[in-house]
């Protein structure tokens, strides 16, 4: 039995259950200098020399995919990570120049690549244009050298400054700058200084995450032990609003719990296809993948160690799971509410959204139920009331 024919380790929909195409493609690049300590990604450190294996067998899956699933003309790519500004410049050009001789992918399509401060480079980014590379998420996280130390990252203000200002230099049009606040140690000063100095960068796109301790990582571990405070939860709630105040005030919207844009465009369209419950096709280590027929959906995820991953590769598949559609739809409602356009009420949640409703977290406009700022801000409890 050749490996195009081994046997799934579960059910997945192939093509008679009337998929609906993937017009969206991701693919993760597991490769990091250093582990951060807060990260809980598919990440790791110390393997560079596989990359050149890992490009072949990311190759290898995505031929197997396109030949199994309905694909349709992409409207965005994104490569993720780990680091993908860690791939050598030829690697990541042979990558990039694969996709789009394999895809279709549309002229207007939105290519993003997650890039590091400390590996971006004025070579790196000619390969990245020159690979159809449009978008750049620059992971800054941060400006004051306290909160970096505490979070592990290995990078500073100075290579965030320099490496925004080459991308754009260099004809980047659409840079986001991620940030992390809820970091022990930082104050309000220190928080609003660093959405200050990203905000003076001139991103067209800002994405605030509030730092969670996921169990497993180092600073999970730091805190148990008593090593690293928790920050208070009112300090957390004064940060967000200045977040929210200074992003406004720049002429960004908040048009996702965590995500800010320019007007004008600059919203992630590919991260728009996961709130809106698109079909994404995720290809690389630990991956995931998102197919519906409308009604049923599907997700499975591939291994995820990097080395399992090229051996097992073009199916490189671990699991998966079948979402009835109750589930699917619950999941679509509990998205699509994560986002300041809403969605249509889904039937069959009136209960659910009539609570939400007297709780101040949604409203009804126009048809549409959308989030309050309240509903945005606390949309975990959205996810708790729906799912
Ligand atoms: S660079 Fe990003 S993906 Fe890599 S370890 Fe740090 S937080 Fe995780």
């Amino acid at each position: 039995m050749t490996a195009l024919h081994a046997p799934l380790p579960h059910r997945l929909p192939w093509g008679e259950r009337g998929l609906q195409a993937f017009r969206h493609l991701y693919v993760h690049i597991p490769f990091c200098k250093h582990k951060c300590g807060y990260c809980d990604f598919n990440a790791y450190a110390g393997m560079d020399r596989l990359m050149p294996d890992y490009v072949d067998a990311l190759e290898r899956e995505l031929i197997f995919a396109r030949e199994r699933y309905p694909f349709q003309q992409l409207e965005t790519v994104y490569l993720g990570g780990g680091t993908p500004s860690l791939l050598p410049a030829p690697l990541a050009s042979r990558l990039l120049h694969f996709i789009r001789a394999n895809f279709n992918v549309a002229p207007d399509a939105e290519v993003t690549l997650e890039a590091n401060p400390a590996s971006t480079d004025e070579t790196k980014v000619a390969a990245w244009l020159e690979g159809g590379v449009n978008r750049l998420s620059l992971g800054v996280q941060g400006f004051d050298r306290r909160a970096l130390a505490v979070l592990e990252r290995r990078t500073d203000a100075a290579q965030a400054t320099h490496a925004f200002g080459l991308a754009r230099d260099m004809g980047v049009a659409n840079i986001s700058v991620d940030l992390i606040y809820a970091v022990p140690y930082q104050s309000l000063t220190t928080w609003l200084d660093t959405l200050r100095r990203a905000i003076a960068l001139g991103p067209d796109h800002m994405s605030t995450y509030c730092l969670s301790f996921e169990e497993g990582t180092l600073l999970y571990r730091r805190r148990a032990e008593g090593k690293v405070p928790e920050i208070e939860t009112d300090l957390q709630w004064d940060q967000l609003d200045a977040a929210c105040v200074e992003l406004e005030a720049s002429g960004y919207h908040r048009y996702e719990v965590s995500n800010w844009a320019r007007g004008g465009g600059f919203e992630s369209r590919h991260n728009q296809a996961y709130w809106r419950c698109g079909p994404v096709y995720g290809a690389g280590a630990g991956a995931h993948s998102y197919a519906t027929d409308g009604a049923n959906a599907w997700r499975w995820w591939n291994i995820a160690r990097p080395r399992d991953y090229i051996a097992a590769a073009p199916v490189p598949k671990a699991d998966g799971e079948e979402l009835d559609p109750r589930k699917a739809a619950a999941e679509s409602l509990m998205l699509g509410l994560r986002t300041a356009e809403g969605m249509t009420a889904p039937a069959g949640f009136d209960v659910e959204l009539n609570r939400l409703r007297r709780q101040g977290l949604i409203r009804r406009v126009d048809g549409r139920i959308v989030p309050t700022r309240r509903g945005l801000d606390l949309h975990n409890q959205i996810a708790l009331a729906v799912l």
